[in-house]
C-alpha cells in the first residue's frame, strides 16, 4: 500500500535536488568550515551561499541570517534576546494561537515574573487588534506572533502589525515557520526584526532552522560557545544540512507562486468534496486568509483520532490538531480559543499538503472519507449525543 501523505505542516519530504545538493557533505566532504586547512575551510564558502539564498527568499541581507537547530530554538532564541537585551522591560504579547515553540517559552516566562499578555481571536482565527495594540506599552520587550497558524493555516496581519509597532519603537518577531516557503516574503518591506523558519516544513532536513535578525536590532545569543554565526550562535555548523536548506529555499523562491496556485486548486477541491459527502462538517478558519496548503475541517460527532486510524488503514497520513499535541487527547488550544465548540474540535482533521501531493490522491481521499465518516457515526452508542461536552 503506498502512503498519501497529507500531513506536510508536521513535516515534508526531502526534495530530490536537495538531496542531492547535501549528499556530497555527508560523505567525502566532511570538513569543518572553521579549520585553516583547505579541506574544511572550502566549506565555509558553501555555507555562505546558503545563506545568501536563505535571505534571498526572505528579501533579507545574508549577514541578518543566523543558522540555528530548528523552529523552536529560533523561536525561543527570538523572544529570549528581545527580553535580555531590554532587560528593563518586563512585558511579552504573543497570541493564544501560537505553536507550543512561542506560547510554552512564553509562559516558562511568565513563571519567571514576566508579564505575559496572550492575544485573543475570534471565531475564524483572526487576531483582535485592538485588544493587541491596546496591549502594548513602554514596558513591552517584544511582540511575538506568528505569520500563519500550523493547525488551520489561517495568515495574520504581520505587515499592518509590523507597521503600527514599530511606529512605537517595539520589537517585533514573526514565527514564520508554516509561512516560508508558501508565501512571499519580502523584508525590504516588512519591518518585522526577527523572523523564524525552519528547514523540514520546506522540503530541507530536520534540525536546521534559521532565525532572521534585522541589521541595528540588538542581539542577545541564546547557545553561547564558540565564535560561529558571527558570536551569534555557537556550535559546528551542520554544514549538509546548511547546504540542504539553501536549496530548498533556491526552489520555494523560484517556484513559488506556481505551486500556491497548485496547492489551492487541490486543497479547495478536496474541502469542496468533503463539504458536499459528509454531512456536518465545517471549515476552521478564515477561508479567505489561508495558506494554500492547509484545510482543517471538523467532522463533528466523530472522534479525530478514529478518523486517523481508519485513514491510516488507508495509507493515508493527517493530522488532528498539532503533531505536538497529538498523543495526548487535549482538544487543539488553537481550535479551543476560536471557540469551536468541542463535537467539533474532537472531530478536527487537518489536510495539509505539498508539491508533491497529486491529483490523485486527493481523489482517493474523496473517495473513502464518506464512508468512514458514515461508519464511524453509525459505531458509536450514543449517536450524536456521545460526547461529553463542558460548557464552553
Ligand atoms: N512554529 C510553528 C508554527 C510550527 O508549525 C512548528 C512545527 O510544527 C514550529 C514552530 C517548530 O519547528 P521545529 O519543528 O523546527 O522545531
Amino acid at each position: 500500500m503506498s502512503t498519501i501523505y497529507l500531513d506536510n505542516n508536521a513535516t515534508t519530504r526531502i526534495a530530490p535536488e536537495v538531496l542531492e545538493e547535501m549528499m556530497p557533505y555527508l560523505t567525502d566532504l566532511y570538513g569543518n568550515p572553521s579549520s585553516m586547512h583547505t579541506f574544511g575551510g572550502q566549506l565555509h564558502r558553501k555555507v555562505e551561499q546558503a545563506r545568501g539564498k536563505v535571505a534571498s527568499l526572505l528579501g533579507a541581507e545574508p549577514e541578518e541570517i543566523i543558522f540555528t537547530s530548528c523552529g523552536t530554538e529560533s523561536d525561543n532564541a527570538a523572544i529570549m534576546s528581545a527580553v535580555e537585551s531590554h532587560s528593563r522591560k518586563k512585558h511579552v504579547i504573543t497570541t493564544r494561537v501560537e505553536h507550543p515553540a512561542v506560547l510554552n517559552f512564553c509562559k516558562h516566562l511568565a513563571r519567571k515574573g514576566y508579564r505575559v499578555t496572550f492575544v485573543p481571536v475570534n471565531h475564524l482565527g483572526q487576531l483582535d487588534l485592538d485588544f493587541l495594540f491596546k496591549s502594548a506599552d513602554d514596558d513591552t520587550a517584544v511582540v511575538s506572533i506568528m505569520f500563519a497558524n500550523n493547525e488551520t493555516g489561517v495568515i495574520f496581519p504581520v505587515a499592518e502589525i509590523a507597521e503600527r509597532l514599530k511606529e512605537r519603537d517595539i520589537l517585533f518577531h514573526t514565527d514564520a515557520v508554516q509561512a516560508a516557503g508558501k508565501l512571499s516574503i519580502d523584508l525590504k518591506s516588512l519591518p518585522v526584526d526577527m523572523i523564524s523558519i525552519s528547514g523540514h516544513k520546506l522540503h530541507a532536513p530536520k534540525g536546521i532552522g534559521v532565525l532572521y535578525v534585522r541589521k541595528g536590532t540588538r542581539f542577545s545569543p541564546f547557545v553561547i560557545g564558540g565564535h560561529q554565526e558571527r558570536g551569534r550562535r555557537a556550535g559546528t555548523e551542520n554544514v549538509a544540512s546548511i547546504i540542504g536548506l539553501g536549496k530548498a529555499c533556491e526552489l520555494a523562491d523560484k517556484f513559488l507562486h506556481e505551486e500556491a496556485t497548485y496547492l489551492k486548486t487541490l486543497s479547495d477541491r478536496l474541502e469542496t468534496a468533503l463539504l458536499s459527502c459528509c454531512p456536518d462538517t465545517r471549515i476552521n478558519g478564515d477561508v479567505e486568509n489561508r495558506l494554500p496548503n492547509t484545510t482543517n475541517i471538523s467532522f463533528e460527532y466523530v472522534e479525530g483520532e478514529a478518523i486517523l486510524l481508519r485513514l491510516n488503514e488507508f495509507g493515508i497520513c493527517a493530522s488532528s490538531g498539532s503533531a505536538c499535541t497529538s498523543g495526548s487527547l487535549e482538544p487543539s488550544h488553537v481550535l479551543r480559543a476560536m471557540g469551536i465548540p468541542y463535537t467539533a474540535v474532537h472531530g478536527s482533521i487537518r489536510f495539509s499538503l505539498s508539491r508533491f501531493t497529486t491529483n490523485q490522491e486527493i481523489d482517493t481521499v474523496i473517495q473513502v472519507m464518506p464512508g468512514i465518516i458514515k461508519e464511524l457515526r453509525e459505531l458509536s452508542p450514543f449517536g450524536r449525543e456521545k460526547f461529553f461536552c463542558p460548557p464552553d
